[in-house]
């Protein structure tokens, strides 16, 4: 099932990507559409650019023909409008058909922005032509108004003709009037003759008369002339008035002339420009249809593309069906198979669980055993190892001879020292030696192994020996920037016990104490003054404790620092010369680290005693008295005391006296069964100390040199059958330093009896010791 669903997803993926690379083709497609789109409507901008200038070209033409006539031209524009209305109505019919073809198959098609651009523009054509119409209409009125104004002026004209002709034909009648009576006056010429010479003949009077008649006639002619005058002038202003008529006339003709020419050129012109029109609006038809053809085809392809699609998309359902069906009975299945996997589940966990439980088993035997095979190794290698540390030679030492060198070291064997006393060289072998140059944290690197059994569960006593001055403290405390092992010690426990965090608990408490003339005082307590008993477990396991004595749970560097800080604080308040107090008291620091192991529940409790001894120089024997003579013999008894128990035990002597010493007696746990114990020797190089230093690398060598002949140790495990394995190793002993030890200075191998019963104590204590 697993794999089906896992092959059915691969198959959903697969078509999901066919889906998306399907959509990305369609939103190209669908830019494509828009980049055309965008094409489109700049043709229309520049399209629309070019009716604003045709436009603009009209409306110059019709200011140009602003004063002409045109009842026809208006007519012309009339029916020029009329056939654009027409154009224009035709051309919607075609937008909507065009528009109805392409709703259904493309909503959003740019051509349609287009039509409606076109549209907008013929609307905006129509409003010009309305303008123009408006405008026309105008133009009539005036040309109306002009013709009018020219029919007056005609009028007028024919009426000063009409006056002149009058004048004409009065002044003619006038004339013929008075050519009448010229006429009649010269037909009566001879009577008047005859009358005049009768009246000459006759009369004066008659002859007066004549005179009148005369002057009459005088005046009468001079009327003639008068009158041909004004005829004459009348003639001239007819001439006038007609040459003023065919002028105007001319004017007249000239005029309509140019109208017509005007009427022409505008007609010529409103020509033109209609084709122009007409040429663009079928280019950006014919263009809009080219462009309609490409969307099409695009289209076109889209809809292939789509139709390759739908197999696709079929399959895809076909599958997306079928996985829901195996979706659907996938619960089914599922629970069918986690009944059978929880069934098969619980018979592993029952399976893995009786394994579990065979292997916690092997392993609490294991563990056992390598607590064995550890103790028998730490046994070969000797439970009780002694270091010794030179320190240099410093200011405190002087000059001259007394402050000269007198320990050498052997280049090839760190295990021994040289001294020169007294001007013979005197050697020494211990586990090893430290010379002045060795660092603090070289000294540490051997002790941390006997610092970390403590966290299995292991005691553990560290001890520094030495006379005062040799480098006792410096060892054990060092200073704030190089540490001494106290401090080391502690950091290493803290990371080991961090490291294991994840399957035990620890707890790691101090306790700090001071041994003064064998009164044993609680460094941390309330009370110092106060002194401590050490008392015998009342649970009835063998164990010793210290009723009283203060102990400190610490977690951090921090937490050490303060408690000892307190202890230092404690012994200084408590002492006035803390120097030479210190140098009389043995100093301890017991760290316990006590663990639970979470997964077995194993609890181990291991106890790490760090002590600083009293200084070892012998000031009994140059006389001292009272509390100073009590205090060296307190110094020399415990300290003989601790060597006659590191000498018993190495020795595996039936009686240790723990009890010899408040030390011993106190330390008595961390010294017996299989704990371990560092002795480290301190001593100065300086030629005024060689004889304490002699005497420091005497009680070295006695502590170490104990040995035990192969014979006496087999015999011992053969009384004690738990340790026959052990066979091997003991013959390997043989060939440890400490057998080379000359057979003079070795301490005589205990007799049988002595043997039997220091094996049953042995036994004994390892019991009490768990
Ligand atoms: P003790 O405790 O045995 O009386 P101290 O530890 O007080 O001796 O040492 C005496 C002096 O020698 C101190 O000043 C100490 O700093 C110095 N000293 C001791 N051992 C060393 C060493 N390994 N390196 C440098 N200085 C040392
Ligand atoms: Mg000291």
């Amino acid at each position: 099932v697993m794999a089906s669903m896992a092959h059915l997803q691969k198959e959903k993926l697969r078509l999901q990507e066919e889906l998306l690379r399907l959509q990305e083709k369609l939103t190209a497609q669908e830019n494509n559409e828009l980049s055309l789109s965008l094409q489109l409507q700049g043709q229309v901008e520049t399209l629309k650019a070019k009716l604003l200038e045709q436009a603009q070209e009209i409306n110059r033409l019709r200011s140009e023909l602003g004063g002409t006539d045109a009842e026809k031209h208006r007519d012309l524009l009339a029916a020029e409008n009329e056939r654009l209305r027409q154009e224009m109505k035709a051309c919607e019919g075609e937008l909507r058909e065009l528009r109805r073809q392409q709703q259904a198959p493309c909503r959003d098609c740019p051509h349609l922005q287009e039509n409606a651009g076109l549209q907008e523009q013929l609307s905006q054509l129509q409003r010009e032509a309305e303008e123009t119409r408006a405008k026309l209409v105008e133009l009539d009125l005036e040309v109306q108004q002009k013709t009018n104004r020219l029919a007056e002026v005609e009028l007028r004209l024919k009426d000063s003709l009409a006056e002149r002709a009058e004048e004409e034909e009065r002044l003619s009648r006038r004339l013929r009037d008075s050519q009448e009576t010229i006429a009649s006056l010269k037909s009566q010429p001879q009577p008047i003759k005859y009358i005049i010479k009768t009246v000459e003949v006759e009369s004066a009077k008659a002859k007066q008369a004549l005179c009148e008649i005369q002057s009459r006639n005088q005046y009468l002619q001079e009327q003639v002339g008068m009158q041909k005058q004004v005829l004459k002038e009348m003639e001239q202003q007819l001439q006038n008035s007609q040459k003023t008529e065919a002028q105007l006339r001319a004017q007249i003709m000239m005029y309509e002339a140019e109208l017509e020419r005007a009427h022409g050129q505008m007609l010529e012109e409103m020509q033109a420009m209609e084709e122009e029109k007409n040429r663009a609006i079928e280019e950006a038809f014919s263009r809009a249809q080219v462009e309609m053809k490409a969307v099409h085809e695009n289209l076109a392809g889209v809809r292939t593309n789509l139709l390759t699609l739908q197999p696709a998309l079929r399959t895809l359902t076909h599958d997306y069906n079928s996985l829901k069906r195996q979706v659907r009975d996938f619960p089914l299945l599922l629970q069918e198979t986690l009944r059978s996997a929880r069934a098969e589940i619980s018979q592993a966990i029952e399976e893995v669980h009786s394994t579990n439980r065979e292997l916690l088993r092997k392993y609490r035997r294991e563990l056992q055993l390598r607590k064995k095979c550890h103790n028998e190794l730490v046994r070969l290698k000797g439970n009780i190892r002694v270091f010794g540390r030179v320190r240099p030679i410093t200011k405190e030492d002087g000059e001259g001879p007394e402050a000269a060198n007198a320990v050498t070291f052997d280049a090839d064997d760190d295990a021994v020292l040289h001294l020169l006393h007294k001007g013979k060289q005197v050697s020494f072998e211990l586990d090893k030696v430290f010379p002045p140059q060795a660092s603090q944290e070289e000294v540490f690197q051997e002790v941390q192994a006997l610092v970390t059994s403590c966290i299995d569960g292991y005691n553990v006593c560290i001890f520094a020996y030495g006379q005062t001055g040799a480098g006792k403290t410096y060892t054990m405390e060092g200073t704030a920037a190089n540490p001494g092992i106290n401090q080391r010690a502690l950091q290493l426990l803290f990371s080991e016990v961090r490291g294991k965090a994840a399957d035990w608990d620890y707890a790691i408490t101090v306790s700090a104490a001071e041994i003064y003339n064998e009164a044993l005082r609680d460094l941390l307590g309330k009370e110092p003054q106060e002194k401590l008993e050490i008392k015998l477990c009342p649970d009835g396991s063998g164990q010793l404790y210290v009723p009283g004595l203060t102990e400190f749970r610490v977690q951090s560097v921090e937490d050490i620092n303060k408690v000892f800080e307190f202890g230092h604080v404690k012994r200084v308040t408590e002492c006035t010369n803390l120097n030479e107090h210190s140098s009389r008291s043995h100093a301890l620091l017991i760290v316990t680290v006590r663990g639970l192991d979470r997964s077995t529940g194993l609890r181990t409790t291991g106890k790490l005693n760090l002590v600083d001894l009293a200084g070892s120089e012998r000031v009994g024997r140059s006389g001292a008295e009272g509390s100073r003579l009590r205090e060296a013999q307190h110094i020399n008894k415990s300290l003989s005391a601790l060597g006659d128990v590191i000498y018993a035990l190495r020795s595996r002597q039936g009686h240790v006296p723990f009890r010899n010493s408040k030390l011993t007696y106190l330390l008595q746990d961390s010294l017996s069964g299989d704990s371990k114990t560092l002795m480290m020797v301190q001593v100065s190089p300086a030629e005024k100390n060689t004889s304490e230093t002699l005497c420091s690398l005497k009680f070295a060598e006695r502590v170490r040199s104990v040995e035990l002949g192969p014979v006496s140790r087999k015999a011992e495990l053969g009384s004690w059958p738990s340790h026959e394995h052990l066979e091997v190793p003991t013959i390997l002993l043989g060939d440890s330093p400490g057998s080379t030890a000359p057979p003079g200075r070795g301490h005589a191998s205990p007799s049988p009896g002595q043997l039997s019963s220091r094996s049953a104590s042995i036994r004994r204590k390892l019991h009490t010791s768990g």
